[in-house]
């Protein structure tokens, strides 16, 4: 049944779309659940104070595909707590939102922008479910562990193989040297990758020798900018866009390429670490010119495999294997697929997803 229709709603969902208001702590906040198809639904709760009920429902269909494509017992949902993050109040908002959210059994919280392990801690204190917990509470810390940024090596190490791209000594382009960039780094660079560039919000550099990620990743942890580590020469956020590659990884935000600026990528190979950071039609147009990419609900879907893992109360072992097999399958099944079916990437990645849920979708009575 539905509970809201507006004219994003098409056959896949949204199932429910929930405006929350509670008087008291003032909080203000937004959860879809988009398809629960394949079973409850796991996906992140942001904090900031401007996300609309588009966007929710645009990241939960996201969540949807991505659960789909990792096989997981999940459908797709997101929320919105409309407050910034660096409020004092943030405990009682997250709090009162848990609460809020008691009698919607069919989602489970995930930590995202302006949510951590705390608030996730805080969630599962009130509602007994949430996920991305503090270790001491059974989580597996995905982001330390650089579940996201390992997914991406072994979806660069499956692309490579498959386009006959050496990967020793093959030159890599990071932009945003965050969570994800500075962890696909590291694994790619474990498979011989050297990184030639990368960026943060401030500023890049750029070293044709290759940077020395483990000196980079202290520089960054001790809060030095990218463009003060003083591993390569300053080059802007945009020029870094520019510098020939073999392997490119976006993983800082979304539309970075849009068909205006698609023609400065020079690279073979793209590994979406950020959701959408390249538009549909820039995509479509990097494979016309030959670029492989494998997409974001495939290459960056080792954070939520990870995620489900420990909601299964299983080990960080069995996350890593997990990821391992599920991005491996995936981008082979997909890059095999786009050939043979003769379809651009992300319409492809789209089609493998329906075809599970709707295999999903067809055991149900009622949605
Ligand atoms: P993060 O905040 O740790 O890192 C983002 C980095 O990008 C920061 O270093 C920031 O300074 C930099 N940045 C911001 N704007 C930039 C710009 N214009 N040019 C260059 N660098 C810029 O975040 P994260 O957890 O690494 O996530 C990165 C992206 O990946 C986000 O879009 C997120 O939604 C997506 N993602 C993250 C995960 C995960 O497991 N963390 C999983 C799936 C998708």
């Amino acid at each position: 049944m539905s509970y809201y229709i507006d004219n994003f709603a098409d056959d896949l969902g949204p199932e429910k779309v929930i405006h929350i208001y509670e008087p008291k702590s003032k909080l203000r906040a937004i959860v879809v659940i988009d398809n629960i198809s394949l079973g409850p639904t796991i996906g992140g709760c942001r904090m900031a104070p401007d996300v609309s009920t588009q966007e929710v429902f645009r990241l939960a269909r996201a969540m949807t595909l991505k659960n789909a494509l990792a096989q997981l017992p999940h459908g797709g949902a997101k929320s919105a707590i409309l407050a910034d993050s660096g409020t004092e109040e943030k405990e009682t908002l997250v709090r009162a939102f848990a609460q809020a959210i008691k009698t919607l059994t069919d989602y489970i919280p995930g930590p995202d922008m302006g949510t951590d392990e705390e608030s996730m801690a805080f969630i599962l204190d009130e509602i007994g479910r949430a996920v991305g917990l503090p270790k001491v509470l059974g989580g597996i810390p995905l982001d330390s562990l650089g579940m996201t940024g390992y997914g991406l090596s072994v979806a660069g190490k499956t692309a490579s193989n498959r386009i006959s791209l050496p990967l020793e000594d093959a030159r890599m382009v990071v932009q945003g040297f965050g969570n994800v960039g500075k962890a696909a780094a590291k694994y790619l660079g474990d498979l011989g990758v050297k990184l030639i560039a990368t960026s943060d919000s401030r500023g890049g550099i750029h070293n044709p020798d290759g940077i020395d990620v483990p000196a980079l990743a202290q520089a960054k942890d001790a809060g030095t900018p990218v463009d003060q580590s003083g591993l390569g020469k300053p080059v802007t956020k945009e020029n870094l866009l520019q510098i020939e590659s073999d392997i490119f990884v976006p993983a800082a935000r979304p539309d970075v390429f849009s068909e205006s600026n698609q023609k400065l990528l020079k690279t073979r190979l793209v590994l979406e670490g950020a959701n959408i950071p390249i538009t549909h039609e820039a995509a479509k147009q990097m494979h016309k010119r030959g670029i492989t990419i494998v997409p974001d609900v495939i290459g960056n879907s080792g954070g939520v495999i990870c995620a489900a893992t420990e909601y299964q109360r299983l080990n960080e072992g069995n996350a890593f294997d997990r990821v391992e097999a599920t991005i491996r399958n995936n981008t082979e099944e997909l890059l095999k697929r786009v050939i043979n079916e003769a379809m651009a990437p992300h319409d492809m990645a789209q089609k493998m997803a329906r075809e599970r849920i709707d295999k999903a979708m067809s055991y149900r009575a009622h949605m």
